[in-house]
């Protein structure tokens, strides 16, 4: 983490810890979402025995999420953790983090100073006017990192998370502006989707589109298999990582639509889940304009007169049955995958697949008019208004 690795999504359990199979269960379930890291609370001493049993069967890293208790700190890193959270306004005495770094540096594990607004160290609220502001919880930060030091202690990772985005955005920058230690970014207590992932998302890519942030965590009110999502299609959409599942686009429908597009876009992402084709697929309302505007996805479809136009990188390849686009979506995908995209558009009559998709269009244009969004009528009210 940090330097030029990629910037690494984490999710967190909300099963017990000491329930192993449970949360093995659920960090797979995690990892598979997109997780690179996984964190799990350890609250008490089953929690830290459930850690013992988990990490060394577990296909991510651990981090083991302490508050409050600086010994569950020290179980956590005997159950052989590879990582601690600690929030610096719960464990307050400096006897106590200072014992934690000292036992984390002899076992080279990195510790994230975790400071979070909603619970912020209680002199320093009173320190800022009783507020919450970016510079309290940068000083909280920086406060930890004092006591590390006296330690020799400097495996750092630092997250200043707060619930209100602006004020987030505000202590990263201010963070990144005076450290170069690695930053877990999240705003945190985001709630519910979509709201949840409307404030993680605002607050996560301004940053990262800022070169801010190594690592980022959405925090939703929801099934964590979620967040991971989300925290990966959120670096696969800026480009900081690989893409690895479909990127489904889909018009935004309008009066030309042939079929229900926000089903038929539904139906697809739901058969693409699990697929991990790392294609762009567009489904397309018409295919009077739907071919034109998804030309440089990889693969498409396009409703026309109770049919489906698949084309491959622009070009049609392929006519099916309405209900049968989604299907016929999927083994495309998988043939472009296996084989690439030129050796899929040799296998079909492109030709003949485009003469079939420029009769329907035809067909739709004689049937609907050019004009079926009844563009030049506004226009012409508009222009009304003006004279
Ligand atoms: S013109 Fe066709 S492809 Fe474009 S938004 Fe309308 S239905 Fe969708």
């Amino acid at each position: 983490m940090g330097g030029f690795a990629p910037v690494s999504v984490q999710s967190m359990t909300v099963t017990r810890t000491s329930d192993v199979e449970a949360t093995l269960q659920q960090i797979y379930d995690l990892a598979m979402a997109g997780a690179d890291i996984v964190r799990c609370t350890c609250n008490d001493i089953a929690a830290a025995e459930g850690l013992a049993e988990i990490v060394p069967r577990s296909p991510v890293p651990i981090v083991a999420d302490v508050h409050n208790q600086h010994r569950m700190a020290l179980a956590a890193l005997e159950a052989g953790v590879h990582c601690l959270r600690l929030n610096p306004g719960n464990i307050k005495k400096p006897e106590h983090i200072k014992t934690v770094a000292a036992e984390a540096r002899d076992r080279n594990v990195p510790i994230r100073i975790g400071v979070n607004g909603g619970s912020l160290h209680p002199d320093l609220y009173k320190k800022y006017g009783d507020m919450v502001t970016p510079e309290a919880m940068v000083e909280s930060a920086l406060q930890e990192i004092g006591y590390f030091s006296e330690v020799g202690f400097d495996l750092i990772k630092i997250s200043v998370k707060a619930s209100n985005v602006p004020l987030m955005i505000d202590a990263y920058r201010q963070l990144a502006e005076i450290t170069d230690h690695p930053l877990h970014l999240g705003v945190t207590e985001a709630g519910p989707p979509p709201s949840g992932l409307i404030k993680s998302t605002a607050g996560i890519a301004t940053l990262l589109a800022e070169g801010i942030g190594d690592t980022i965590r959405y925090s939703l009110t929801a099934d964590p298999v979620q967040e991971a999502k989300a925290g990966r299609q959120l670096l696969e959409a800026m480009g900081l990582r690989e893409r690895k599942n479909v990127d489904l686009i889909a018009c935004p429908s309008c009066g030309r639509a042939e079929i229900d597009v926000v089903a038929v876009a539904e139906e697809a992402m739901e058969a693409f889940a699990d697929k991990k084709i790392p294609l762009q697929v567009a489904v397309m309302g018409c295919v009077v304009n739907g071919p034109g505007e998804a030309r440089d996805a990889d693969l498409g479809i396009a409703a026309g007169r109770g049919r489906g136009h698949l084309f491959v990188k622009g070009k049609n390849v392929e006519v099916v049955k309405e209900d049968e686009m989604v299907e016929s979506l999927v083994s495309w995908a998988e043939i472009i995958q296996a084989e690439g995209a030129e050796a899929a558009l040799e296998r079909v009559d492109t030709k003949l697949a485009e003469r079939e998709a420029l009769l329907d269009r035809e067909q739709l244009l004689k049937e609907q008019g050019s004009d079926v969004n009844e563009v030049e009528q506004k226009l012409g009210a508009i222009r009304n208004q003006r004279a």
